[in-house]
């Protein structure tokens, strides 16, 4: 399931996010496989936020609502609407990380 940057559209796969790209952060090999086995609810705290922040990622409340990704030009904006459609969907389905990836697949988001 492809999810799309809310600033640059650049298509992701979920599951890439899920289980990918917290290896290209500056996490150790063992702290990235400690992140992997955290519940997806724990993924985001603050310290783990400001990790993927240093290598170019910024995300909703879940993993998979990508704000700011690494391929975003320098200085681009997050479109709001965009933004607030995918917040939205979180409050609905947040529980429901699947169901959320389906849905932002489904509007394109
Ligand atoms: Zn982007």
């Amino acid at each position: 399931m492809d999810v799309h940057c809310s600033t640059c559209n650049e298509p992701w796969d979920a599951h890439h996010l899920w289980h990918d790209a917290v290896f290209e952060t500056g996490l150790t090999v063992e702290g990235a496989q400690t992140w992997c086995s955290l519940p997806r609810n724990q993924k985001l705290s603050d310290r783990y936020r400001e990790e993927f922040r240093a290598v170019g990622w910024e995300f909703g409340q879940t993993l998979i609502n990508v704000v700011h990704c690494p391929s975003c030009p320098k200085d681009a904006q997050p479109n709001p609407e965009r933004v607030q459609t995918k917040a939205a969907l979180e409050d609905l389905l947040g529980d429901d990380q699947d169901g959320l990836a389906a849905a932002f697949e489904d509007y394109r988001l």
